[in-house]
């Protein structure tokens, strides 16, 4: 796909791929073999029809394939951007064999983009018996979702969001570059149609309990609350001025628009060199983010090698091409700073891989005396998230394993409590949209039948 050069890009916070036009979509989707076995739909976790939408965009059938998408995909421009496709349907599709798989985020992107420069909203609001109340706790794509879904059964789905703005970590998580936000919104907006009520402002835990919204008759509660916890590396050093989690620091860049300066008035000072510690998206998300505030130099400091990067390949690939410097192998070990409390400098020890760890990877083992120093204006952490515990520790007796995740059944995400369900990041801990989808799927079909005894 067509991109922004990258010595243009590092300068603006504009999408980088352009997307598929009408002709490279058609001839893209006329790649596909239309399987009958269809191993790609398999390989998604919300099921899209993929060859039914494939063969709608090769007839220029753009409406029709909207409309396929959207009967089981409800954020279809977010997912052709975000998805690990190459993980998912594009992984097992036949032409995969050969090594050049169909494209299908990108035709899926295609679709999404084309409906909505284009298309009337394909979403009516169910009418007709509503079926009773159900809350839902968090407008990430996982509550959503399942929100949505409800909608559509004909229930009074009410979304609870502790933030101003919905989408979750699609909007105050990955930066406009990879999503911008006024498609999240659009997307969002189209899930209202369908009788959604989002309640802003509201944290579940602090404002309400799920106790308190029983009592106003709520019949079953969808808990979607996310991984929104950051964790530390709890070394010397990390309460300097210029230490942020990833976190904090995209929330400041993406939901307060930081990178709106002056427009906007929550400016965000990077300095010039800037280490984010870690390597999955939010860590190249964060890099990528302060290259384009300013900084002249970014480092990722990962302890693993580049194979064990957890990050997408795609977005790998960006960093490097604009000049995001790697440090492997190399874990943090203090963060040294000035008497006005602002971070100088970054120590790190450099490691070498030993036997693989309970996740399978090979463990990092410190170097003895690789001890060396980085000069540092700003260090972002970006090594996972947990769960937040405002909400969970107003819910009594709920189940929780051993991280501190709510323990809910994988198949119908039902709780230890029957009317709590629970999905996405804060069951799985940080995973992927398309999976916390899935989940908010499952659990509206659950709460359903739950709910109908
Ligand atoms: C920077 C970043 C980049 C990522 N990049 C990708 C990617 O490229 N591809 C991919 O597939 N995945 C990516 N992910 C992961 C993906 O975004 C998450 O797995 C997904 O958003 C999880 O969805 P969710 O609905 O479970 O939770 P979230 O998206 O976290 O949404 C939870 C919502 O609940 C709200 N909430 C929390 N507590 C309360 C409360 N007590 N009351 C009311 N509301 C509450 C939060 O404000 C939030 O809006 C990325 C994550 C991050 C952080
Ligand atoms: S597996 Fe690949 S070629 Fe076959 S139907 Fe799916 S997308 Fe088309």
């Amino acid at each position: 796909m067509r991109e922004q050069d990258p010595k243009e890009r590092i300068k603006n916070f504009g999408e980088v791929p352009y997307g598929y036009n009408k002709e490279e979509a058609v001839a893209e989707a006329s790649r596909c073999l239309q399987c009958k076995t269809a191993p790609c739909v398999g390989g998604c976790p919300v099921e899209i029809d993929i060859p039914g939408f494939i063969l709608a965009i090769k007839e220029e059938r753009f409406s029709d394939a909207i409309s396929i998408i959207k009967r089981t995909n409800n954020l279809p421009a977010v997912c052709g951007r975000v998805c690990p496709q190459e993980d998912q349907c594009e992984k097992v599709c036949v032409l995969a064999h050969k090594g050049d798989p169909v494209n299908i985020g990108s035709l899926e992107r295609f679709a999404a983009d084309w409906y909505r420069e284009n298309g009337d909203s394909c979403e009516t609001k169910t009418l007709g018996v509503k079926a009773g109340k159900v809350a839902v706790i968090g407008a990430g794509p996982a509550g959503l979702t399942c929100a949505s879904d409800l909608a559509r059964m004909g229930y009074d789905a009410t979304v609870f969001e502790a933030l101003h703005k919905p989408g979750g970590v699609l909007t105050y998580g990955i930066p406009e570059f990879r999503l911008p936000k006024d498609i999240v919104m659009k997307e969002v907006a189209d899930i209202e149609v369908t009788g959604v009520e989002i309640k802003y402002n509201y944290i579940i835990g602090k404002i309400k309990t799920i106790d308190t919204l029983r009592d106003e008759g709520y019949k079953a509660f969808f808990i979607a609350s996310g991984a929104g916890l950051p964790y530390f590396m709890n070394i010397p050093g990390e309460n300097y001025n210029g230490v942020y989690s990833a976190n904090e620091f995209l929330t400041r860049v993406n939901l307060m628009k930081a990178y709106k300066f002056p427009e906007y008035d929550t400016p965000i000072n990077v300095g010039k060199k800037v280490a984010v510690v870690g390597a999955g998206n939010v860590a190249m998300d964060s890099a990528r983010s302060a290259l384009r505030l300013g900084a002249e130099k970014v480092y990722i400091v990962y302890r693993r090698t580049e194979k064990e990067m957890p990050a997408r390949i795609d977005e790998i690939h960006h960093a490097e091409q604009e000049g995001i410097e790697f440090h492997l192998l190399t874990s943090p070990v203090e963060i040294v700073g000035d008497e006005t409390g602002e971070v100088k400098k970054l120590i790190c020890l450099k490691n070498e891989l030993g036997e693989p760890d309970s996740s399978g990877r090979r463990r990092p083992v410190a170097i003895e005396g690789s001890e060396f120093e980085l000069e540092m204006d700003t260090v972002i952490i970006a090594i996972g998230n947990g769960p937040n515990p405002v909400l969970l520790e107003t819910i009594e007796g709920l189940n929780l394993n051993k991280w501190g995740n709510i323990d809910a059944d994988e198949n119908t995400c039902q709780t230890n409590i029957e009317d709590i369900f629970a999905g996405g990041d804060i069951v799985t801990g940080a995973a992927t949209v398309i999976a916390a989808m899935g989940a908010g799927k499952h659990a509206a079909k659950n709460i359903d039948k739950y709910i109908r005894g």
